[in-house]
């Protein structure tokens, strides 16, 4: 333990949801912690910024209904009144139309399907929701699920092009589990007459991660920002410490919870090349994402899934149609979201080349659409937006302990068969803390636990 005195040193990499939600867990018991975060920000890929003095995300977000682990946290912290249901209206954009799916009677209007189809895509989310083994699915795509399910059509229709929209080349070949984890899910946050209930965050995600780094360092937890770890410090096959842009920091124990391919480079001096290609096993895609501020609104739904492959974005998050415009000084917000490689051009491109680019495409959409309307814009980027979750990804995920005595891992693509999201990043980030915090009072426990 620690040189000097008897306190343990705990290390966490990274300050979005899985590091403070280690971190806060750690804090719980009393010992003390110091998370290490790249960005001038904590928050990670739910990281804000500022439009008419309110905090936004970069990046579109919204809880479900059964986010359950976001509901706990709020609730231990106090702050659960913070919490804002809003019914959600959630549609279609295809052939140049728009349709409303928020609901069943919606479904039942959906005329890009033939009447029977819109009975048996319907049928197919409930015989979805009844599944329970969802290990059935593990080595089957969603393509073959889902023609299975609902037939050639709907898949056509409505499947095939939210997966190549998202994935691009690796649409078919996503995971059947995953998949339908996401539509259950998702179509679970109803309420009672069916409409999506989906829920935010009074001050924003921004918000709730300031209240959980409140809790940290109230407890005697230390939040570094605009600090990157470039290199772990190893001695015999421990982690004895980090070292930072700014400075090196020795620790006992070290939770490592960015993207799997930068703890890569991290671990890759001191472990065996099988081991650092294990971590470079799973494709991560990037996104890019141009927020526009309005004069208007562009239309009254809040989620459009753009189901043109034609088109450079895949979806049309209205976020004040959800969130009042009068919480951003009467700014509408409107998100327009691509998923890509890193290799393609979209990434490479200028803040006003990405603007330019997609231009055209809201005028198709949106004829009435004027460029005087926007007040303003950003283009946010995250390298790893998204690990590609395909057939059998369980195979692929490492395990929490690492080859390094000291060293845990946390991240995203270890989510599984959940797609990613803030509610799963607290529990797993939660998950590690209670196992690390248990390993110093019983340096035995971890094996046993994890
Ligand atoms: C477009 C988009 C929309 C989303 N929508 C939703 C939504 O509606 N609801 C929802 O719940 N979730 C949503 N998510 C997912 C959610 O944001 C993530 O699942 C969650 O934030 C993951 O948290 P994390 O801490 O595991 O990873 P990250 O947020 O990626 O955090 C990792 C942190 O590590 C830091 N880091 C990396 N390298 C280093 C280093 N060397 N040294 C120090 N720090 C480092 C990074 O800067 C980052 O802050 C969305 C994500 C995207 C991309």
């Amino acid at each position: 333990m620690g040189k000097g005195n008897d306190q343990p040193r705990i290390v966490v990499i990274g300050g979005g949801f899985t590091g403070l939600a280690a971190a806060y867990e750690i804090s719980r018991q009393q010992i003390p912690v110091t998370v290490i975060e790249k960005d001038n920000q904590i928050g990670g890929l739910a990281a804000s910024f500022e439009i008419n003095g309110e905090k936004l995300e970069k990046f579109y977000h919204h809880w479900l209904t059964n986010d359950e682990e976001v509901i706990r946290l709020l609730k231990e912290l106090d702050c659960e009144n913070n919490l804002q249901y809003r019914r959600s209206r959630t549609g279609i954009y295809r052939d140049n139309n728009f349709f409303r799916l928020s609901t069943p009677v919606d479904l039942l209007r959906f005329s890009p399907l033939s009447p029977l189809n819109r009975v048996r895509l319907g049928l197919l989310t409930l015989r979805a929701r009844r599944i329970k083994k969802w290990k059935q699915l593990e080595s089957m795509t969603a393509e073959q699920w889902l023609l299975k399910l609902g037939g050639a059509e709907v898949y056509r229709v409505v499947w095939e092009p939210l997966l190549r929209g998202k994935f691009g080349s690796f649409g078919p070949e996503i995971s059947a589990a995953w998949f339908w984890n996401k539509m259950v899910l998702r179509g679970g946050s109803r309420s009672k007459t069916g409409e999506e209930v989906l829920l935010y965050y009074r001050g924003g995600f921004a918000a709730f991660a300031e209240q959980i780094a409140n809790r940290i360092k109230s407890t005697g937890g230390v939040i570094l920002t605009g600090a990157q770890v470039k290199a772990l410090m190893v001695k015999d096959g421990r982690v004895n410490g980090v070292q930072t842009s700014k400075e090196t920091i020795d620790a006992d124990l070290v939770i490592a919870t960015p993207a799997l391919p930068i703890v890569a480079d991290l671990v890759q001096p001191h472990v065996s090349e099988e081991y650092a290609a294990v971590l470079k096993k799973v494709t991560y895609l990037a996104n890019v994402c141009l927020v526009l501020h309005l004069d208007r609104n562009l239309s009254d739904i809040y989620w459009l899934n753009v189901n043109d492959p034609n088109f450079p974005f895949v979806a049309v998050i209205e976020h004040t149609n959800f969130e009042s415009a009068e919480t951003y000084g009467g700014a509408h917000i409107v998100y327009l979201s691509s998923y890509l490689p890193e290799a393609a051009d979209l990434y490479r491109m200028q803040e006003s080349e990405v603007f330019e680019f997609f231009l055209p495409y809201i005028s198709r959409m949106f004829p009435k659409f004027d460029r005087s309307w926007v007040c303003g814009y950003h283009v946010w980027k995250a390298r790893y937006a998204q690990p590609v979750v395909m057939r059998n990804h369980g195979r692929l995920i490492p395990s929490s302990v690492t080859p390094l005595t000291g060293l845990y891992l946390a991240t995203m693509a270890q989510i599984y068969p959940e797609d990613r999201g803030t509610n799963y990043a607290i529990r797993e980030g939660r998950r590690i803390g209670r196992i690390v915090a248990e390993h110093l009072v019983n340096p035995h426990s971890i094996a046993s636990t994890i």
